[in-house]
């Protein structure tokens, strides 16, 4: 642990800091009323899985950035080759016919590392442009293929796919549709998620579940008018964002076994699952026995060192699109479609994240976390506590018996992650949930503060409700 020399009392950094970012930059999700009162917090320094604000406060950052820092902030070598390519060639236009070696290398790469016949790559900024490259890509692909009707998306209510005018309307979180956005609602269609916790009936067994699920797949493609008409299925392996949501065991497989029967095209949204959250490149394959037609992925890919998104597509797809003769223009990509500087830094993380086997451990520490935060499942507010390897969320309830929510106005997640924040530990709130997604370097220790100071954390937020008169209903 190193000490950062706290700044704010003896310059006012942190007060200007905080004033130019409240006054000028308009965040993603700001909450308008509340931020005009707290803005925001802001952090200077990071090293591994920890980081430091402008005043010196260490925290454990178990959110891992967003999802993204795989490898640990502040890696040196990754400073240096991103430091090294950007003196070389900081810029290079991918357009039509040019390239650099860092984003052909890294396509390549890609190919290579990504399951079945997934290799073409198309470079994005992020994982929503990445959502929406895919989205172009297909339409491309079915009016190529004489199937312009074939237009209809489905995914499911719960989904984060990112935040673009296609991303967002094919995402399906409720919280996140503002009344105040526009969505395209006439192609795009939301099933249930695969929630077991919060969607079965009752008494029904998750197998039962499963399977109702899968049927109301086939029912939705039917109802559309069947192969003619639905184009795709976009679906997270793990539901990430939506409340880290593990569908039962073989739902995934089935309903890639249903897009196979339409001729649906099967697009994994791994962009938080890539690079090892799960303890693989990626999970479609290897953990679900899925062979997807596209892979969208971001984050992990450059461990948030530098932005990076990209749609990995079947040769199936790319022959079809790039058929001989046809002399066709794909008129999709951005200025900074294959940067120099960002596929520099993936190549580095990727041989980081092997050379250090970094996914041995996420296999190792993973099991440990899971048991370690079940035993948090004790405390009276604590629903569940669910997740897949890196990837864990806890939900809060009001009622354990009927698993009733607490009213959103008293921001139950928001309470715990306050508490933590004062403790030195950052977990990510969403209404009534507690996410985390810790860089891949977290050790047993790492898991055994994370899961202390939740307890604390959380007997502290429950102490204050039940003051205020909102105490849990057993
Ligand atoms: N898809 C998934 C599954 C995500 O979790 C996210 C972001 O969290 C996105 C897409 C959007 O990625 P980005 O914010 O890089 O555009």
């Amino acid at each position: 642990m190193i000490d950062a020399a706290p700044q704010s009392e003896s310059t006012g950094y942190t007060e200007e800091i905080v004033r130019k970012d409240k006054n000028h930059f308009v965040h993603p999700w700001q909450l308008f009323d509340l931020f005009k009162e707290d803005g925001a917090l802001p952090i200077e320094r990071g090293e591994g899985c920890r980081v430091w604000d402008t005043d010196g406060n260490e925290y454990f950052d178990a959110v891992g950035g967003l999802w993204c820092n795989n490898i640990g902030l502040g890696n040196q070598e990754m400073a240096q080759v991103i430091g090294e390519q950007a003196a070389k060639m900081s810029f290079c236009s991918t357009f039509v016919d040019m390239t650099n070696a860092p984003a052909a290398e890294l396509a390549a790469k890609l190919a290579e590392l990504a399951p079945g016949d997934l290799n073409h790559v198309m470079y994005t900024c992020g994982g929503s442009t990445a959502n929406d490259a895919a989205f172009r890509l297909m339409q491309f692909y079915n009016n190529a293929r004489g199937k312009p009707d074939k237009k209809h998306i489905i995914s499911r209510v719960h989904s984060y796919h990112g935040s673009t005018y296609v991303a967002m309307s094919i995402g399906g979180k409720p919280g996140d549709r503002s009344p105040l956005f526009d969505y395209i609602d006439d192609t795009i269609h939301h099933l249930t998620a695969p929630n077991y916790y919060r969607e079965a009936l009752d008494g029904e067994s998750e197998a039962a579940f499963a399977d109702r699920l899968v049927t109301e797949f086939e029912d939705k493609i039917v109802e559309l008018g069947g192969a003619d008409k639905v184009m795709a299925y976009f679906a997270e392996p793990v539901m990430g964002a939506g409340g880290v949501i593990v569908a039962p065991e073989g739902y995934n497989r089935r309903m890639w076994e249903v897009c196979q029967k339409y001729d649906i095209l099967y697009v994994s949204d791994e962009v938080v699952t890539a690079f090892g959250r799960l303890g693989h490149w990626f999970a479609s394959v290897d953990e679900f026995d899925v062979q997807p037609d596209i892979i969208v992925c971001a984050k992990g890919i450059t461990s948030g060192y530098q932005p990076l998104g990209a749609a990995i597509f079947s040769s199936r797809i790319f022959d079809v699109i790039a058929e001989d003769g046809t002399g066709r223009c794909f008129t999709q990509g951005y200025t900074y479609s294959g940067h120099p500087v960002a596929c520099a830094a993936a190549l580095k993380n990727i041989e980081i994240l092997e050379r250090e086997k970094m996914f041995d451990n996420v296999k190792e520490v993973g099991p440990y976390l899971m048991e370690q935060l079940q035993t948090l499942t004790d405390l009276p507010i604590v629903g569940q506590v669910r997740g897949k390897q890196f990837m864990v969320c806890v939900e809060f309830v009001k009622d354990k018996e009927t698993k009733a929510l607490f009213d959103e106005d008293l921001d139950i997640g928001k309470r715990v992650a306050n508490e933590a924040d004062k403790r030195g530990l950052i977990v990510r709130p969403i209404v009534h949930l507690n996410i985390m997604s810790p860089p891949l370097t977290m050790t047993r220790d790492d898991v055994d503060f994370i899961v202390a100071t939740l307890r604390d954390s959380i007997e502290a937020a429950l102490t204050q409700l039940e003051t205020e008169g909102h105490g849990p209903a057993n």
